[in-house]
């Protein structure tokens, strides 16, 4: 037990140092939250996403799963986003990857380790996108690799969303983005895959939109 009342200490003293530089810390908090940015970003301990982009509470409105992967049947994951888009009007959605993810390294393997593994079966299609320059690299060069290519395949996926497309349509401004973190040094580069409307997203998934004259209603 004695580690779990270090965690309440913890708290406690987090709490008391946050009230001390600002004593309304809180209070305001406790009104409303405005974030402007959506994280989308790994479970893995090692990337806490308000602390490695130095937010406060209430900045960042935050997703994590294992490997950051955006899938069109997961309903938790496009609750957040669509909550995050039509009720917080978020501006930026980010999909933060980083290097040595378990969760890629486990799809470039053949263990089974569990439900975990249906989860993973999206990185292989990813993998299966990008057999042959994958394969033409070394070990460690393809788990990185595969890292930034998940991230993009996941923008991609955000992008073919109706809730993304929909906002777009309205006008609303909403930017996705790319990221990959480097767990050995602490930075995140961005892979420069900003999406700000449909332009990059193949046809097949475009839904109607009201502007245009296509026979089926919006
Ligand atoms: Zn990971």
């Amino acid at each position: 037990m004695a580690e779990i009342e270090q965690i309440f200490r913890q708290n406690r003293a987090w709490a008391s140092d946050r009230t001390d530089k600002d004593p309304e810390f809180f209070l305001r908090l406790s009104r409303q939250q405005t974030p402007k940015y959506l994280w989308i970003g790994c479970s893995d301990s090692r990337v806490p996403a308000n602390e490695i982009v130095g937010m406060a509470p209430g900045e960042l409105f935050v997703h994590r799963n294992i490997a950051n992967v955006v899938v069109h049947t997961d309903f938790n994951c496009l609750s957040v986003l669509q909550y995050a888009v039509e009720v917080l009007k978020v501006e930026h959605v980010v999909v933060c990857g980083h290097y040595c993810c378990g969760g890629v390294q486990a799809a470039l393997g053949h263990s089974e380790c569990g439900l975990v593994d249906n989860w993973l079966r999206h990185i292989k299609d990813v993998y299966a996108m990008h057999r042959q320059e994958l394969e033409g690299l070394d070990e460690a060069e393809r788990t990185a690799r595969l890292c930034e290519l998940n991230v993009k395949a996941q923008v991609q996926n955000l992008a073919r969303t109706k809730i993304v497309q929909h906002a777009w349509e309205r006008g609303q401004k909403l930017s996705l983005h790319g990221w990959i973190y480097d767990i050995r040094d602490g930075l995140i580069r961005d892979l420069g895959v900003r999406m700000d409307d449909r332009s990059l997203i193949p046809e097949i998934y475009h839904f109607a939109i009201a502007s245009e004259e296509t026979g089926v209603p919006a």
